[in-house]
């Protein structure tokens, strides 16, 4: 059976595009020929504007053998997080769904995951950067508001860092966090199609997360309906290997286990 769900999407892309059917029903479309049976859409808060809760509505009735979340993905942009925030607690109940993320390190107005960043990253002291970043994470939780992390150890997109002992000390106080918090990790494949080659986060960081018990969310962080379930044959091999034979579902914020066949 194909993996059955698919919890970080963007179909507003890279500017705003209000919600539509014409918008929203390609995506239903690709989820039910990729045999997903659930998708949350999750579009990044600075396009917050082209939401439609009542336009999600039409897409479900049209949809009725989907599962399809209202979700958000809420990050740390200097300029429009605080915003966000704010839509998020108003639209509490509406949404099932909210992924936080940081895309911004301190005092730099650039997200730090632009591939053109890359050569800068080389040169600059990734330990420090992901100290930072980590902080940042942990500033997200702490404001609340989240469900689940998105693209927990985004920090290694560059395929530039390779710190000694791996990622995972650099992660191990962070996890015991999530756990605390109730909170789920998502398993993404974009990393695939990152320099650093790798899903999000790093075998090491699973494992320890699945020792703690945090629930998984599975992801593809399509920016296009194409994109939607992308790689998920090798993502299933991946669960396999790593005994992964359950992953979290969401409803209005309420998570549940489905298990994988
Ligand atoms: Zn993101
Ligand atoms: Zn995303």
């Amino acid at each position: 059976m194909p993996l059955p769900i698919d919890y970080h999407t963007h179909p507003q892309a890279h500017s705003i595009k209000p919600y539509t059917a014409e918008l929203l029903q390609p995506w239903a479309n690709s989820a039910r020929q990729s045999g997903l049976k659930e998708i949350a859409f999750t579009d990044h808060d600075r396009y917050l504007e082209g939401v439609d809760f009542s336009e999600i509505d039409k897409v479900r009735e049209a949809n009725p053998d989907l599962k399809i979340l209202a979700g958000i993905e809420l990050d740390n942009d200097p300029v429009t997080g605080r915003a966000g925030r704010m839509w998020v607690e108003k639209n509490w109940d509406k949404l099932d769904f909210v992924l936080g993320s940081v895309h911004y390190l301190p005092n730099d107005t650039e997200m730090f995951d632009q591939v053109t960043r890359k050569d800068e990253f080389a040169k600059r002291d990734l330990a420090a950067d992901c100290a930072h970043y980590i902080q940042n994470v942990e500033g997200m939780i702490e404001r609340g508001g989240i469900d689940a992390l998105a693209h927990l150890d985004l920090i290694k997109i560059h395929g530039v860092w390779h710190p000694e002992g791996g990622l995972l000390p650099h992660f191990s106080a962070l996890l015991n966090r999530i756990r605390r918090e109730d909170l789920a990790i998502e398993i993404s494949t974009a990393g695939w199609r990152k320099p650093v080659g790798q899903q999000y986060p790093h075998v090491d960081i699973i494992r320890a997360a699945q020792q703690l018990g945090i629930p998984f969310t599975l992801a593809s962080d399509a920016h296009s309906h194409a994109q939607l379930a992308e790689e998920y044959g090798r993502l299933e091999e991946l669960l396999r290997e790593l005994g992964i034979r359950e992953v979290a579902s969401y409803e209005k914020h309420r998570c549940r286990t489905i298990t994988l066949t």
